[in-house]
């Protein structure tokens, strides 16, 4: 190892997004969108690079009318906000929401003191932390993936918690956050940061934005990777009071969000009824696979509030397949990879994209092959 680097370094990895893979292949590991942008919004972001953006310039470091345009979205979003009511001083963008989870982390717990997460949840919060040197506190999770919170509660009081970091619904496992979770989360010290990440939003039709503007310690996360079909551009949002704001905004990096990419959230923003109605084919999909699921007796899968299904072997199919529940999940991620259909194994389970209506079918139809 290199002597003038951080020792802890040398115990990370570097993130790898895909595993190699064989082509064609169903991609329904990530929870994109299946599909493009229409062909009209991609030659009107084409003419628009052509014609409007300097490449010499600097992007617009302060996104104002991102922000602006944001904001008016997330007015919307929310049944419990009044038009209006979240202006741009409520909202930063980063390069993605990772880089404003990234910012978060910053902003709290370097040399300040440790962060509390649920597992299993999405792996960006415990990664970010530990290139950052911030320990993680864990505290798990039960049976149908809820949080143990007298857990939580125990942690909060012997480790010096400054952000908790909650998916809500949560990836992998699907399951928006309970009203017991929210309530323990509202009674959290106002010396504890409460992010929300709202990836999943648009498919749960449930945000918690209103807590983010009434309380000062909360924040939301939203991004454009998932159901706005931009994981291409790598734009994300945080909503919450100003003060926090203004933190996030110190801590980014000036230029963090190219002129490109700023053009393109604010076409998808200005076509949302568009683009969002494709979300209700994918409920729909989710609908479809979780009943057949529902008929696979090697399966035990979970309710999903989100574009993506969880399950794991029961134990008759534990039985069935004379393997433990690592082996068996394994097993399957590997034949559904040779066939064609890429989906993660990840905490202990399997997560599964909604693609579009054939690959959803090619997904039945290998499975079927492998548990059926
Ligand atoms: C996909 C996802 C994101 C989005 O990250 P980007 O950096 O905006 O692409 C954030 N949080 C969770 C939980 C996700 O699953």
């Amino acid at each position: 190892m290199l002597p003038f680097l951080r020792a802890d370094l040398a115990k990370l990895k570097a993130y790898q997004p895909h595993p190699p893979i064989p082509e064609p292949y169903d991609q329904l590991d990530t929870n994109e969108s299946p599909i493009d942008l229409p062909t009209e919004i991609k030659a009107s972001l084409a003419a628009h690079y052509q014609q409007i953006i300097a490449a010499n310039r600097y992007p617009d470091g302060g996104h104002k009318s991102l922000k602006r345009t944001i904001a008016e979205y997330v007015c919307e979003s929310a049944a419990d906000i009044a038009a209006h009511q979240i202006t741009t001083e409520n909202i930063s963008v980063g390069n993605g929401s990772d880089e404003l989870i990234r910012s978060l982390l910053i902003a709290t717990a370097i040399g300040n003191g440790s962060i509390l997460v649920a597992s299993p949840t999405f792996s960006m919060y415990g990664i970010l932390a530990q290139t950052l040197g911030i320990p993680v506190v864990d505290v798990g999770r039960g049976e149908d993936f809820q949080i143990n919170l007298e857990q939580a509660q125990a942690a909060v009081e012997e480790f010096p918690i400054r952000a908790v970091f909650m998916v809500h619904p949560n990836s992998p496992t699907a399951n928006p956050l309970t009203s017991a979770e929210i309530d323990w989360l509202r009674q959290l010290p106002d010396d504890v940061l409460v992010v929300i990440d709202e990836a999943y939003f648009e498919f749960s039709g449930h945000t918690l934005v209103a807590d983010s503007l009434s309380r000062s310690n909360w924040v939301v996360l939203r991004t454009f990777s998932k159901a706005f079909r931009l994981a291409a551009h790598r734009v994300g949002y945080a909503v919450a009071q100003a003060e926090l704001i203004n933190a996030l905004e110190k801590v980014r990096l000036p230029y963090n969000l190219p002129s490109f990419s700023q053009a393109a959230a604010l076409a998808a923003l200005s076509h949302r009824t568009e683009l969002l109605a494709a979300v209700e084919t994918t409920r729909q999909e989710r609908e479809n696979l979780t009943a057949w699921l529902a008929q696979q007796p090697m399966i035990t899968q979970w309710p999903s509030a989100a574009n993506f299904l969880y399950c794991r072997l029961s134990n008759k199919g534990l039985s069935q397949l004379g393997m433990t529940q690592a082996e068996g999940l394994h097993h399957i991620f590997t034949q559904l990879r040779q066939q064609g259909t890429l989906i993660r194994y990840t905490g202990g389970g399997l997560r599964i994209s909604l693609g579009t209506a054939a690959e959803n079918q090619r997904t039945q139809a290998h499975l079927q092959s492998i548990i059926g």
